[in-house]
């Protein structure tokens, strides 16, 4: 890993999911200036590396978080996009059992994504 790869990654470590935007500006904070085509690149190979991992909540923008986070899921707010991680074993159960439906009719899951959209606590 690079020497901007190590900045980038603790970075989205400390407050991820972060989009690229949020990336450059934290880094810019801790007097860090790299252009905003390195900091893409280095995000795509990080990606590559699977050491992050893009969260889809915003058809317009790539979010990040780290890797080795534990499998979860995110609620976003609308208003400001405040992310905040959904973890919840029974509802995992669940997706268990739909899962293995899948499987006893020849279909094969190799993951699943599900996110929740609202409005946050401050936003009401
Ligand atoms: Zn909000
Ligand atoms: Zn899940």
């Amino acid at each position: 890993m690079t020497a901007n790869q190590t900045k980038i990654l603790q970075v989205i470590k400390d407050s991820g999911p972060i989009c690229a935007p949020e990336i450059l500006k934290t880094l810019k904070q801790h007097n860090v200036y790299l252009n905003k085509t390195t900091v893409y690149r280095n995000i795509t190979s990080l990606v590559d590396k699977n050491l992050l991992r893009e969260v889809r909540v915003d058809p317009e923008k790539s979010y990040y978080e780290s890797a080795e986070l534990e499998h979860h899921h995110h609620f976003i707010c609308q208003n400001c996009g405040k992310i905040r991680k959904v973890i919840n074993a029974e509802l995992e159960q669940v997706i268990e059992k739909i899962e293995e439906s899948f499987m006893s009719s020849g279909i094969t899951i190799s993951k699943h994504d599900l996110e929740f959209f609202g409005t946050c606590n401050n936003c009401h």
